[in-house]
């Protein structure tokens, strides 16, 4: 069952809540069914009615079907495979019309026509494809068979057939109008779920879980060999006194204005994050701590000019580290928060670094300002 599912899902390369993985689902299963089928007309028309060109069309069917199969399973191409898939399923049709007379049995076969083309090819291109082939069976009928008609298909079924067909077509137009829309609009809400999940409310700026979220991205990347990353790590100084002068509703607009600058600083590339109530932390990808010192300079000496009025000067401190191999988050948080440390207990609107733990070694600490 297992391996069955595997290969009716091409290896499971899509999500069953992807309406790819349903489309291949249908292709592996359309095509596994046409083979038996198949063998089994081949077996009926050679052996029983002796009708050999039937039984050659039946084996050039099952070859394209094998063909499809194998294509679809190497290359994965869920539009070229339906594409073809559908053709096979007109071409088949056309033949049984013409080879059966053509007749109501077959030709009530039409109606399989728009579900298929429209799951497989997609609203748009499945409606043409259906309107094309319907022209060109329904034209090809009245062309070639009149006077009316055979004895398997009188007026009477070929009008009712062609307006059943109509309907039918018309029916999955709709249906497939409001699963589209439904999709785009849940589609549209979880994006936006997704965004507010990953946004600080107050400042619109990156949230805690999307901080963790890059710093593992991050610490995966750096261990199959891209540069490393730094992070930074800002607290207001004496914040407290601010919202203790001005009220707390201040300095929330100070944590705004604040944010901003230093999302104005950061490369579009960076990480700008709250990591608590006036802690700011901003992921640096592929940055040496070098380059993140010059960073976090620039954003210190930017939020001691910026103006904010009535409220004077606000300063931040920061705190500086690079990514090493054998990080996790907790480690290069914690180096991060040392060197913020330092920073303040220097007396404030500083920047420190902290390169390694063992930071009483102070080898490669860098102190700037
Ligand atoms: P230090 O220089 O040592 O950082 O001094 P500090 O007063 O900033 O001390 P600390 O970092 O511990 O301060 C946290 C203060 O920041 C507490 C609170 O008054 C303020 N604060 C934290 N989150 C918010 C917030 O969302 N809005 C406002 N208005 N103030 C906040
Ligand atoms: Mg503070
Ligand atoms: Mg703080």
């Amino acid at each position: 069952m297992k391996k069955y599912q595997n290969f009716v899902t091409n290896g499971f390369h899509f999500k069953p809540d992807q309406p790819e993985y349903w489309q291949t689902y249908l292709i592996n299963n359309i095509l596994l069914i046409l083979i038996p089928i198949f063998i089994f007309l081949i077996i009926l028309n050679i052996f029983v009615h002796r009708l050999y060109l039937i039984a050659f069309i039946d084996t050039v069917a099952i070859l394209f079907a094998m063909f499809l199969l194998i294509y679809f399973h190497r290359k994965n191409d869920i539009k070229r495979t339906s594409l073809f898939s559908v053709i096979l399923y007109t071409s088949l049709l056309i033949a049984y019309i013409i080879i059966s007379g053509p007749s109501d049995y077959a030709f009530a076969w039409i109606m399989v026509f728009p579900p298929i083309s429209y799951f497989l090819l997609g609203r748009n291109t499945g409606r043409l494809v259906t309107i094309l082939s319907f022209i060109v069976i329904f034209m090809g009928i009245l062309v070639f068979s009149p006077p009316w008609l055979s004895n398997d298909l009188n007026l009477l079924s070929f009008i009712n057939l062609l307006f059943a067909a109509i309907c039918v077509t018309i029916l999955i137009s709709f249906s497939e109008l409001s699963r589209a829309k439904a999709y785009d609009f849940i589609k549209l809400k979880n994006e936006e779920l997704m965004r507010l999940s990953h946004t600080d409310a107050l400042t619109g700026i990156s949230n805690r879980l999307k901080l963790d979220e890059v710093m593992m991205k991050e610490l995966a990347r750096i261990r199959r060999g891209t540069p490393h990353f730094s992070v930074l790590m800002g607290d207001l100084d004496l914040f407290k006194r601010v919202n203790d002068n001005y009220g707390h509703l201040a300095g929330d607009q100070i944590l705004v204005e604040i944010a901003s600058a230093i999302t104005m600083i950061c490369r579009l590339s960076d990480t700008v994050g709250r990591w608590g109530g006036e802690e700011f932390l901003i992921i640096c990808p592929e940055t040496s701590g070098e380059g993140a010192m010059i960073l976090a300079e620039k954003i210190r000496r930017s939020v001691e000019m910026l103006p904010l009025h009535r409220y004077g000067t606000v300063t931040i401190s920061l705190g500086v580290t690079q990514s090493k191999l054998d990080d996790d988050i907790n480690t290069i948080i914690h180096r991060a928060d040392k060197a913020l440390y330092l920073a303040k207990s220097a007396g404030r609107n500083q920047v420190r670094s902290v390169f390694s733990t063992e930071i009483q070694l102070s080898l490669d600490e860098t102190i700037v300002s």
